[in-house]
């Protein structure tokens, strides 16, 4: 088929679901640069399929481009890849929105105008990164290699290795990731010495209990969890039964055999709750408790001073009508479920990300590890959970400046508690760098990172980026963060990069993807690896060395390499399933059948990715890597470093916990705003956190379920819209001392009373015209309030009011 301009807007049209932009008054979509269609002009129109890795989240599913005379125009999920099995959400749609999109940036850019006017002009690639080069110089030179601080997104690729490399080896210890999924695994760290999130194995559970997880539309890596939902539903023939507790119906909710609304702070008393049924009722894995755990029962200290354990002080203050009264879920409802998560192992509780998101989100993540641990999903036996494999970074040699710079303090470090495993801050990091703190941060790299837009005190944050003398970002657009920046270095979209994608979150087993590029850059771009090679080499001395090679793909092939060399595992070259797995599994998971690495490679880049079904790390019950050796009710490493802390210094931290109860699980009532409706904040699967909000297509699609699109609503039930007298598609004003926001009425079932939830990634500023104006950001509304031993930032800590606006009244 021959292709003119025409044929292509269509073909493309059908690639991302034939749906225009008529109702924002936009145009129909943007044009495909002239230049790129000029292959296709004069073209014979051959079609290809390209394997590569989505990159529009961090999930990691595989994909398959097609393209004609080379330029892609549409995508779908790779069949093969045992990550999503040809599956993808709707966010995959809008990739090649992201490399065709007529904002983004082709070229260096050099700031003219005040830090975040937005006024930039065209530089070289050499004047930008000779100006880079030398300020890292001076910053080493003059021993402040500490003075240098990077912020990147959350990705689980090759570049983050690299940046952290980097970092490591310059001698700064303010590397940090930043995004709304970040920071989530303190209290598996506090519980099980892994400070990673857990891999979970949902295939052999006989009830599935959700707890605020969204697992089927933007927890860890939905599409996986959809499909392994789907097959376990079909081959159970409904014996497995799913509940969903949550503070708003999700797409997991919705899913669910049962939906069980409850207040987002009380969720950790809900998992106490559970727990207390099944110690009362002798529910519990007595076998994995006894030799693998700590401090379920009383015991001494060193000094013979006698503990409480979790036992006890469960059985003493988490009985089910005390519960009921805290979550107002009915005491009969918490000992049903509690009932059939015991009787009917394996069972298993999910936390989901938004768990974390309030003052005190450790201790609730610690109640529902506790709760798998009261079940036994720690065990060889069950295997429900599993560590993930061992950090992958291997430091480099560091010299004598490097050695000092990383021992200086972290520049987000807590003044009052500098716990040495807190998570980063953004809210310290900001208010430190403000107010002098520790030391002066002299540069700024931000890459693939937006922390103005995803920070609840983005004024804070802004007066530090005015504060810090060189900025320079990394990204693909400009955004609210890096017009502050000095520098803007335009890099590639993920369908032009060479990247490998391992360990996608959630995932129960070993694998590795490889993102190739599906076309050939269409503006003067360069990846993030390279780029930060190339800053290696201009540093001179021992940095010259630091990566092996400054070439991705090299990068890349390495990696497969290592595995190649392992004689483990297999590319995913068939549907996983049946046949297959037994196939590998009777040859003890080794296939080794690949004629050369070349012959490895070869197919890799066909199928787009290699799996191992074993997993490597979990293999026996002595895993745990905390003080005791054990899963641990009560946390040896809290006490360390929390149990310095005085009374004084945890209530200015809203934590009123005292004695043992700070260091084992345990609910707390959150500090109330003047508000009169809980505020919950909730992603969606098609913009995620924000970050594909500039992205027409899934503009288009935001909404989609209640039919209000590129806007912002709010979600409340029945009983809460009667009390404020409000009416399905009213127009209202949200406000909390902090802020107002405009949102449309949306009445939706099953919502908890007094609680309104609303969703976040639009009312952007300055992200493009696809994205500026539309909707309104709710993070506003919020006190800047974080867990302290995460970071993590209280999204959903906040109380507002609501009210008709005037034209609404
Ligand atoms: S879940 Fe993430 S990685 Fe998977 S298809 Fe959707 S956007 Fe892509």
């Amino acid at each position: 088929m021959r292709i003119d301009r025409r044929n292509f807007l269509r073909l493309f049209g059908t690639a991302v679901g034939g749906i225009t932009l008529a109702s924002t008054g936009l145009s129909q979509t943007f044009e495909v640069p002239e230049k790129l269609l000029k292959n296709l002009k004069t073209g014979p129109g051959i079609v290809t399929w390209k394997s590569t890795i989505c990159g529009m989240c961090n999930a990691g599913c595989g994909l398959k481009i097609k393209t004609v005379d080379g330029l892609p125009v549409y995508v779908k999920g790779n069949p093969t890849y045992p990550v999503n099995s040809g599956g993808v959400c709707p966010a995959a749609h809008g990739a090649l929105e992201v490399l065709y999109h007529p904002e983004r940036l082709t070229q260096p850019l050099r700031r003219i105008g005040i830090a975040g006017e937005n006024k930039f002009i065209p530089v070289s690639w050499e004047e930008a990164l000779n100006e880079i080069i030398s300020r890292l110089k001076k910053l080493r030179a003059e021993d402040n290699p500490e003075r240098l601080a990077i912020i990147t997104n959350n990705d689980n690729d090759i570049s983050n290795l690299v940046i952290n490399k980097f970092a490591y080896a310059f001698g700064t210890p303010n590397y940090f990731n930043f995004s709304y999924n970040s920071n989530n695994t303190q209290a598996n760290y506090l519980q099980t010495g892994v400070n990673s999130e857990f891999d979970i194995d949902i295939s052999k559970a006989q009830v599935i209990l959700t707890l605020e997880a969204d697992i089927l539309g933007t927890d860890l890596s939905p599409v996986y969890f959809t499909k392994q939902f789907s097959s376990i539903k079909e081959e159970s023939e409904g014996r497995v039964r799913f509940i969903h507790v949550g503070s708003h119906l999700n797409l997991t909710g919705m899913s669910a055999n049962q939906f069980v609304p409850i207040k987002h702070e009380t969720v950790s008393a809900f998992a106490l709750g559970l727990a207390f049924v099944l110690i009362k009722e002798d529910l519990i894995d007595n076998e994995f408790i006894k030799k693998y755990s700590f401090g379920f029962e009383k015991w001494q200290d060193k000094n013979g001073k006698v503990h409480e354990g979790f036992k006890d002080y469960i059985l003493k203050n988490y009985y089910p009508e005390k519960v009921s009264k805290i979550t107002s879920v009915p005491s009969s409802t918490i000992i049903y479920i509690a009932r059939l998560l015991g009787n009917n192992k394996p069972s298993i509780a999910i936390g989901g990300n938004s768990l974390g998101e309030s003052t005190h989100g450790v201790y609730t993540h610690m109640a529902v590890n506790a709760l798998n641990a009261l079940l036994g999903n720690f065990s060889l036996k069950n295997g429900l959970i599993h560590f993930p494999n061992p950090e992958k970074f291997d430091p480099p040699k560091v010299d004598e400046k490097a050695k000092k710079g990383l021992e200086r303090m972290r520049v987000d470090s807590n003044v009052d508690t500098p716990f040495n495993f807190s998570g980063f801050s953004i809210s310290d990091f900001a208010n430190n760098i403000n107010r002098n703190t520790h030391y002066p941060i002299e540069a700024l790299f931000l890459v693939k990172s937006n922390p103005v837009f995803q920070s609840i005190n983005k004024r804070a944050l802004t007066d530090a980026l005015k504060k810090i003398p060189f900025v320079v970002s990394f990204d693909s657009f400009l955004n609210e963060t890096n017009v502050f920046a000095d520098y803007i270095l335009p890099i590639d979209t993920f369908l032009e990069e060479w990247n490998i994608i391992s360990e996608s979150p959630g995932i129960p087993f070993t694998h590795a993807g490889v993102r190739q590029p599906v076309v050939d850059r269409f503006h003067d771009t360069k990846s993030v690896t390279e780029l930060f090679g190339i800053i290696s080499k201009g540093l001179g001395n021992k940095f010259s060395n630091l990566f092996d090679s400054n070439s991705p793909k090299e990068i890349v092939q390495e990696e497969f390499r290592k595995i190649y060399s392992s004689g483990k595992g297999a590319i995913t070259r068939e549907k996983v399933s049946g046949q297959w797995l037994n196939f590998i599994k009777s040859r003890g998971w080794h296939i080794g059948r690949y004629e050369s690495f070349d012959d490895f490679w070869k197919q890799l880049l066909n199928y787009g990715g290699w799996w191992n079904p074993e997993h490597n790390s979990f293999k026996n019950n002595s895993s745990f890597r905390t003080p005791t050796g054990k899963f641990e009710f009560y946390s040896r490493l809290l006490e360390e470093e929390a149990g310095k802390l005085n009374d004084k210094n945890l209530e200015k931290l809203n934590i009123y916990a005292k004695g043992d109860l700070l260091f084992l699980p345990h609910f707390e009532s959150q500090e109330d705003g003047t508000g009169s409706l809980q505020l919950v904040l909730f992603r969606n699967n098609v913009n995620k956190d924000g970050s594909l909000s500039n992205i027409p297509l899934l503009q288009e699609l935001f909404g989609l379920g209640i039919k209000h699109y590129w806007d912002t609503w709010v979600e409340m039930n029945k009983i809460t819209s009667l009390k404020y007298g409000l009416n399905e598609n009213d127009d209202v004003i949200i406000s909390s001392e902090y802020g107002s926001i405009k949102a449309k009425v949306k009445i939706i079932r099953s919502m908890p009373d007094n609680t309104v939830a609303v969703p976040i990634g639009q009312g952007h500023t300055n992200f493009g015209k696809y994205a500026n104006g539309f909707g309104a950001d709710p993070t506003i509304l919020l006190k800047d309030r974080f867990d302290i031993f995460s970071g993590k930032q209280a999204l959903q800590s906040g109380y507002v009011n609501i009210s008709k606006t005037e034209q609404g009244a």
